[in-house]
């Protein structure tokens, strides 16, 4: 009896859509992983190039869910979109495949298919996003909304276990060593192909299940093609959509060429990083000035962008992990962890993993405050998740600042910061999209969803910048050079290194650190 109740505490479409995700996330971090290493050695960019490319991608990832949202309520439904967010992005993947089978000899083209890859995936993440997340919560009736907490607890932990799962294997397949011990160029298309296969795997997995399994609590399929009938979530009373006058929507538009225009021209920002601000700035200024609101509401609304604000420092420090992060993993890291030597792009896979250990964790420690009493307010737990990440930011920052320019950081350090950027992560990011979900009035619902999603993406988008101002990691050459070795000769293959040279190189963690 006890065994069937804790079997059926939750429906089965949750572990539909965790596997889903799971895969899905699979393809999206397993790539990640990968993609600054692949813009440096394939591609031939510099670090800082690659971090701008990197945050501008991340943060048109978060940009997009507004569309994909947006047509789900409209046009197609949810399901659809997963599935065709899922295309896109194996499709995506695909494209950086090809780009990494024939960088040789076609730099450009292999660029721009790039390019192209990335803005495939871009539209994917913002269809699939947005609509897998809602679904988990309309799984739930009315009155078993109290299980919330604990599904969305899953199915971040599904999200964790499939970027632990792409962050080992595509480093595995991708980021290698050739035979005379330097990392194989050509080898980062086999880390997106399995992303790709991956997140093939997540699509057929939910084409196949949704019917039987994907269900409202009265056994209807769920998220079909969007219904006339919106009325049935809505509190009696409560104005049911939002209505933008006119005058509303150009002032927006006016707000977003003119912010845009001071962006790019005073803030010297790029047109990507420029859209993605001032969408976000655009779209809070459009939700408060809106005439139906009350007094609280707009309060609330406040609070939500008071919110947002900070968290733009949290994720702009927090995405360091697949483009400063790595770039120090690559070139001033000893990565040898218990005898195995990580590739670099491998050890951001400390996230996933801590979040998988630690979110059980986690909420039985809310839970358990919670029954004393003594349960921190949200905002609280977001100011612990900052000052914690601000913390292990310091220490990393101190231990290179100490090892100097010639010396290894040993990897427990990176260990470490990920395991306290874990940590502040658990107490901010479902803490958020909590509070947004508690504050937001529902006409604005799916909006300030939208608002707090573009904060995710200005974060992205400060991260890209702030990793571009790292210093050039890559002073391997410097080093070589130290050792009488021109690295740059031996990468052109002008000159071919001794044994000697090479175990020279190896052990000073030159030649790609595979010795
Ligand atoms: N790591 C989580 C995920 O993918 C949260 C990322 C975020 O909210 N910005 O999906």
């Amino acid at each position: 009896m006890e065994e069937t109740q804790v079997k059926t505490a939750h429906p089965k479409g949750l572990w539909v859509l965790f596997g889903t995700e799971m895969w899905e996330r699979f393809n999206f971090y397993g790539m990640r992983a990968l993609l600054t290493l692949f813009l440096v050695n394939s591609l031939l960019m510099k670090e800082e190039e690659a971090s701008l490319i990197y945050g501008g991608f991340l943060g048109l990832c978060y940009l997009t869910p507004m569309l994909g949202g947006f047509v789900a309520d409209r046009f197609l439904g949810n399901r659809n979109c997963i599935l065709l967010g899922g295309l896109l992005m194996a499709i995506g993947q695909l494209l950086l495949f090809t780009s990494g089978s024939i960088f040789e000899g076609n730099q450009d083209l292999a660029r721009i298919i790039m390019y192209c890859g990335l803005g495939v995936i871009v539209f994917g993440n913002g269809f699939f996003k947005p609509n897998i997340s809602s679904m988990v919560g309309s799984l739930y009736p009315k009155q078993e909304k109290t299980k919330l907490d604990s599904a969305f607890t899953i199915f971040y932990m599904g999200i964790n276990i499939g970027a632990f799962l792409g962050q080992s294997i595509c480093p595995l397949l991708g980021d290698v060593k050739d035979a005379t011990g330097f990392r194989d160029v050509h080898a980062f298309k086999w880390g997106f192909l399995a992303a790709s296969i991956a997140m093939l795997l997540g699509t057929i997995l939910f084409y196949f299940l949704k019917n039987k399994y994907v269900v409202t609590p009265e056994g209807r399929p769920l998220g079909g093609l969007p219904s006339k009938n919106v009325a049935e979530d809505f509190e009696e009373g409560e104005a049911q959509k939002a209505n933008f006058s006119q005058k509303a929507l150009i002032g927006a538009g006016i707000a977003f060429l003119g912010l845009g225009a001071i962006i790019h021209f005073v803030f010297g920002q790029n047109l990507i990083y420029t859209l993605i601000y001032a969408s976000g700035l655009a779209l809070a200024g459009l939700i408060i000035s809106d005439s139906s609101l009350t007094k609280v509401e707009r309060d609330r609304i406040i609070v939500i962008y008071i919110v947002s604000f900070f968290i733009i420092f949290f994720w702009a420090a927090f995405e360091q992990a697949g483009s400063s992060l790595t770039f120090i993993a690559d070139n001033q890291t000893d990565r040898n962890f218990f005898g195995f030597l990580m590739p670099a792009s491998m050890v951001q896979i400390f996230n996933g993993m801590f979040v998988v250990i630690l979110a059980v964790p986690f909420s039985i420690l809310w839970d358990t405050l919670r029954a004393k009493g003594k349960e921190p307010i949200s905002p609280v737990k977001l100011a612990v998740g900052l000052v914690v990440i601000s913390i292990s930011f310091f220490m990393i920052a101190t231990q290179v600042s100490y090892i100097g320019t010639s010396g290894l950081l040993l990897v427990k350090w990176l260990i470490l910061l990920y395991f306290l950027n874990t940590c502040a992560e658990l107490c901010l990011s479902p803490i958020g999209l909590s509070l947004v979900g508690k504050l937001s009035p529902k006409r604005f619902a799916s909006l300030l969803y939208g608002v707090f999603f573009l904060s995710n993406a200005s974060g992205y988008a400060l991260g890209g910048t702030l990793g571009s101002i790292l210093p050039a990691t890559g002073d391997k050459f410097v080093k070589a050079k130290e050792l009488g070795i021109d690295l740059q000769a031996v990468l052109d293959k002008t000159i071919t290194p001794s044994a000697a040279q090479l175990e020279l190189l190896a052990k000073n963690q030159i030649t790609d650190h595979y010795p």
